[in-house]
């Protein structure tokens, strides 16, 4: 079998993937990124479409018997997929509790401490608010639905440039407009000397024994102390990697099965791996707009409407936005029942056919995202396939019950008639329970203070495996009430940053190599390995900060998205 070594190994290619990927590779690391999905070059492979065949190549999912997690698997994760909508995570998110009283965050970790890292995140992915011209048609019937009751909404921060509406963001984006992380932080790492090997997966971690320097800090003298079998299932071939540095970034799934599947040969993991997965507190309803509201095709524009209201946060933890609704020939299969439809309700027929009539013109999807407690869990099954499990306990429950009927109550009051789908699994069988599907799951090997209750460190650094991190969605620890991807790539850039000044490559940076810590503290890059390093012990993973010096005021890159 062949084996490769490489200073640091980036397991996944999405937005936790590519944030340390870029900044160890400019500050003169020898990185290797591989990835499990196929290489996608945007301007080449996505297509306009919404055939199944397609979509299924990237887009995956696992089911459980109340829960489904969705993802994308190809170059870039996530990113090719997502819908731009870029939010930073509100301040009480970064508050939570558990039922114990516990902070869900490491203490270190704030909203404050983060925004250095989302300034980044969002200066990297070109964040900027939604022209109020480009606010697509079902934007403008939430905002009157809202408008009506008195409930505000802002513009979401989007990551995109020059967008022509396609509607097609989630098959990706073909007119190039939509920012994936390829341009902005795989092609730079490339150019920088990182390799990328598409279409292999990281299977197995095994852990070198070796004697290792008690403070080795140039990569040069670090051993290699991880083992990583990999497998290339269209060539059917295996491949091992020896790496100094380990980052795992295949995802809230990916990296909970990678790390399920490596426990024999890593006795000393915590056994919170594949526990504590959030689903983001996500409800759904469907409603159908009154004859007087805004008419038209509700499918142009944005893939996602573009707005989002702050009005329930602080009272019940929750965001509210509208989606388009699923596309028509996806919901034709679906058995919707509009409140007040007086004809029996069925698969097909003429109420069917007069439902789809008016479903793609005054159809509107309202979902509440919540900061509900992360009770959700991925157990192996034989073969080291995962399956999810949600244990929704009655706090979850009694939440989506009154969820669902604030926006029950928000469609009704707005003078839309609710409408009620009766789901079906892939049997054909109707669920007779909740079930929650969602592409927000987060926490699956979080971070936490201690390995009775957590994965990894602060920093990202597993408990008790010295050079292994975790820096994608699993590392998120709560909920966050808005979606995810822009608080995993701050929270990637935040790890990639202390990895900066944990390590050293001894070569020569390339491109910007100047780390967040020393902007805040004015520390000049030739004296920083000494003095990061007595700042990273003495303050955590805190940037340093002492009375008298603190962080430097800057202007938030965006004004108008609020921090409740
Ligand atoms: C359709 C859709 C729309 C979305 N829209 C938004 C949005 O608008 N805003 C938002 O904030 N969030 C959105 N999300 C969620 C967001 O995309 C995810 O939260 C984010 O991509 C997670 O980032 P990650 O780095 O944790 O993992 P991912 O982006 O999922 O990347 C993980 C990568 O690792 C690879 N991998 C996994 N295991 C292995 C292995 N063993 N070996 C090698 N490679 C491996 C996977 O193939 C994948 O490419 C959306 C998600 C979907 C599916």
């Amino acid at each position: 079998m062949e084996t490769l070594h490489t200073e640091v190994l980036v397991i996944g290619s999405g937005f936790g993937a590519a944030a340390p990927a870029l900044r160890l590779a400019r500050s003169g690391f020898e990185v290797l990124m591989i990835e499990k999905g196929p290489e996608i070059v945007p301007a080449r492979d996505f297509r306009q479409t919404q055939d199944p065949q397609y979509l299924l190549r990237y887009i995956k999912s696992v089911r459980g018997d109340n829960v489904n997690y969705i993802y994308a698997e190809g170059l870039g994760g996530g990113s090719g997929f997502y819908e731009s909508v870029s939010l930073r995570a509100p301040t009480i998110a970064f508050d939570q509790r558990d039922g114990a009283g516990t902070l869900m965050w490491p203490g270190s970790l704030s909203r404050e401490r983060m925004n250095p890292y989302y300034e980044i995140a969002e200066r990297m992915m070109c964040v900027s608010q939604l022209d109020v011209h480009d606010i697509p048609r079902s934007g403008l019937a939430f905002a009157r639905l809202m408008k009506r009751l008195g409930y505000s909404v802002d513009r979401v921060p989007y990551s995109v440039r020059g967008c022509v509406g396609h509607s097609f963001c989630v098959a990706g984006c073909t007119s190039g407009a939509k920012v994936t992380v390829h341009k902005p932080y795989l092609a730079p790492a490339c150019r920088a000397g990182m390799r990328i090997i598409t279409g292999l997966e990281a299977r197995r971690v095994r852990i070198l024994r070796h004697d290792e320097p008690a403070d080795s800090r140039l990569i040069a003298e670090v051993p290699y102390r991880y083992e990583v079998q990999c497998y290339d299932a269209a060539r059917g071939s295996s491949l091992e990697v020896k790496a100094k540095i380990l980052i795992l970034a295949g995802g809230t799934v990916g990296t909970a099965r990678l790390l399920l599947n490596s426990r024999a040969a890593l006795p000393a993991l915590s056994g919170e791996v594949g526990k504590n997965i959030s689903v983001n507190g996500t409800v759904k309803s469907l409603g159908i707009l009154p004859e007087d509201s805004i008419e038209g095709d509700m499918f142009t524009g944005l893939s996602h409407p573009g707005l989002i209201s702050y009005e329930f946060l602080s009272s019940r933890g929750i965001t509210i936005s509208t989606s388009k609704p699923l596309p028509v020939d996806a919901v034709s299969y679906a058995n919707i029942v509009i409140e007040g439809e007086r004809r029996i309700p069925s698969w097909w027929g003429e109420a069917k056919v007069d439902m789809m009539k008016l479903y793609r013109r005054r159809a509107i999807v309202l979902y509440a995202l919540g900061l509900t407690n992360p009770t959700a869990s991925l157990r192996l099954r034989r073969g080291g396939e995962v399956v999810p499990q949600f244990s929704m306990g009655d706090d979850f429950r009694a939440y989506y019950q009154q969820t669902l009927a604030l926006l029950h109550s928000i469609l009704r009051r707005g003078g839309a008639r609710v409408a009620h789908i009766r789901i079906i699994d892939a049997q054909g069988v109707e669920y007779d329970d909740l079930h929650t599907t969602t592409a927000h799951m987060t926490g699956s090997c979080r971070m936490g203070e201690d390995p009775s209750r957590a994965v990894c460190d602060a920093s990202g650094e597993v408990f008790h495996y010295k050079g292994m991190y975790v820096t994608d969605g699993s590392a998120i620890p709560s909920a966050l009430a808005v979606n995810p991807y822009l608080t995993i790539l701050a929270n990637a850039e935040r790890v990639g940053d202390l990895l900066k000044c944990t390590y050293h490559s001894g070569r020569s940076e390339r491109g910007h190599a100047e780390t967040v810590y020393e902007r805040e503290s004015g520390i000049v890059p030739g004296h920083r390995r000494n003095r990061l390093h007595r700042y990273i012990r003495r303050a955590g993973i805190a940037p340093p900060q002492s009375p008298g010096e603190s962080p430097r005021k800057r202007t938030p890159a965006i004004r108008r998205q609020p921090d409740r």
